[in-house]
């Protein structure tokens, strides 16, 4: 028996859970091959509670009051989510800022954000019976669903561009997924996960596409909401590619707000890099349709998408939130990569870093006040891309094993 509902986030259609498995059948008809994803899906719980769960953010008991699932039986048995919140002192006075947070998703089990929507997805494909689920991804969403897959006894099947840094194709590997490098972009594989679910029947974790990607990423904006409780976030920044964990991040903070939990929204940061920047770009131009970017690129892999996926959602959500867009370039994201790492003792992806490049950005343009209260999501680990982060550090040459040589080091290190 459903506790909720589907409701179309493009035409406002209703539908019951067993009526439609992805996107809504009337607004699928304007779908484009490689464009955004149309018709994209809310989930809409019958019942929310009316007061915090008396249980920790991720156990069972406080995941079965906020999620679209009919037992506790189907949650996968890897944990995920109930990641800190750090008050990250050093990074406040560096900023000039007395009330900003960091939300450390790189603690995740696979090191990032995506196993969030990668839990609720496998929760529902063993509710569904279904054995194997297949992702198209940049890379974290494809190692997500291989150890939240693995932990659960399904077969994952990923589809990554062939260009993935090789981390995260060792993880996923290493966690026994089916794995398909695609001689092309995100956007092709994408697109070739699609037919190949129609083909062989497996169950679609594409982002967006499946409505549970973005109803599990809502996690991270709960367990933002109960440690600041009663107090809410003015601004939220989350660096963004598809505009799914943004989407999320906002469906969370709306049925809070919906339940009572929290009096209003905060305002949702997108941080895009310059070469992949559509959603930002819309933004900009006050514009309610996507131009695709055809050749998008940056350093920060997780992030390059020439048509984001959930753009049309994404954009709305942050208008309706108050909140707005800034991009930063790879340089600034490599910068922000060592200083994230120095001034809190968090090392991220690039993507993860980028969450603090777009903050100085914000700040810059105003977008953020430095007396407001801001969290910056940080959505994927540093060991899954070293040689990124290993131009912003410099590389020492070995020394002999002899104190003399130490001394030498520290006084040529002190003398800068
Ligand atoms: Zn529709």
């Amino acid at each position: 028996m459903s506790n909720f509902r589907f409701r179309c986030t493009e035409c406002g259609s209703w539908y019951q859970e067993e009526e439609v498995r992805f996107v809504c059948s009337a607004c699928t008809r304007h779908q484009q091959l490689g464009g955004v994803t149309r018709g994209v899906l809310e989930v809409v719980l019958d019942k929310l509670p009316s007061s915090w769960p008396a249980a920790p953010a991720a156990s069972a008991k406080f995941l079965s009051a906020f999620l679209p699932i009919p037992s506790i039986a189907f949650l996968p048995p890897l944990p995920v989510g109930g990641t800190p919140l750090l008050e990250v002192p050093n990074l406040r006075r560096t900023l000039g800022m007395k009330r900003l947070w960091l939300k450390d998703d790189t603690r995740n089990p696979s090191g990032s954000t995506k196993d969030r929507a990668s839990f609720l997805v496998v929760a529902k494909a063993r509710e569904y019976g279904c054995e194997t689920v297949a992702a198209a991804s940049t890379g974290n969403a494809a190692t997500a669903l291989a150890a939240v897959a693995a932990a659960s006894q399904l077969q994952a099947v990923v589809f990554i561009p062939a260009s993935a840094p090789e981390a995260k194709l060792v993880q996923m590997l290493s966690y026994g997924a089916v794995v398909l490098p695609v001689e092309g972009t995100y956007d092709d594989a994408f697109e070739l996960c699609l037919a190949a679910c129609q083909e062989f029947g497996w169950y679609n974790r594409n982002t967006a596409l499946n409505p549970f990607t973005i109803e599990g990423k809502k996690t991270a904006a709960l367990e933002i909401a109960v440690d600041l409780a009663p107090e809410c976030p003015d601004a939220v920044l989350v660096p963004t590619g598809d505009g799914v964990i943004l989407s999320g991040v906002a469906k969370g903070f709306a049925d809070l707000q919906r339940c009572g939990l929290i009096l209003r929204m905060p305002r949702l940061i997108a941080v895009q890099p310059e070469g992949s920047a559509a959603i930002v770009n819309a933004l900009r131009k006050g514009a309610d349709t996507i131009i695709t970017v055809p050749h998008a690129t940056s350093v920060a892999d997780s992030l390059v998408v020439q048509a984001p996926r959930n753009a049309l959602q994404c954009l709305r959500v942050i208008r309706t939130s108050q909140g707005g867009g800034v991009t930063v370039s790879d340089d600034s994201i490599i910068k922000a990569i060592a200083e994230l790492a120095r001034h809190t003792g968090v090392f991220a992806e690039p993507a993860g870093a980028a969450a603090l490049a777009g903050l100085r950005a914000a700040l810059d343009e105003g977008l953020v006040d430095p007396d407001e209260r801001v969290v910056m999501l940080v959505t994927g680990t540093g060991l899954k891309d070293v040689p990124s982060a290993s131009r912003a550090v410099q590389r020492p040459a070995p020394i002999p094993p002899s104190l003399a040589a130490v001394a030498k080091r520290l006084r040529g290190l002190s003398e800068g």
